[in-house]
């Protein structure tokens, strides 16, 4: 059911997500939604973990701990590698 045109809103902009092979297959049952994010700021790649709401994955970089959301979009987010800006 990916959409390869939805877009994940980080930190109010608009990116396209970019297609890559999930890190972790979702189909095992019920674990902790995550999605892999590469950092710009320190050209580091991190994991967003899905907030209590259901609303956005959020976390931070594991260098400079810059926080960074991605709110889910009307047609739900699957697993990505998408880029923060
Ligand atoms: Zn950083």
């Amino acid at each position: 059911m990916a959409d390869p045109q939805d877009t994940i809103e980080i930190d109010g902009r608009r990116l396209p997500t970019v297609n890559a092979p999930p890190e972790e297959e979702t189909s095992k049952g019920p674990r902790r939604k995550f999605l892999s994010v590469h950092y710009r700021c320190c050209h580091a790649y991190g994991r967003l973990y899905r907030n209590a709401a259901g609303t956005a994955y959020e976390g931070r970089c594991p260098c400079c701990g810059a926080a960074v959301r991605a709110l889910i979009g009307p047609h739900g987010t699957n697993q990505r590698t998408f880029r923060t800006t």
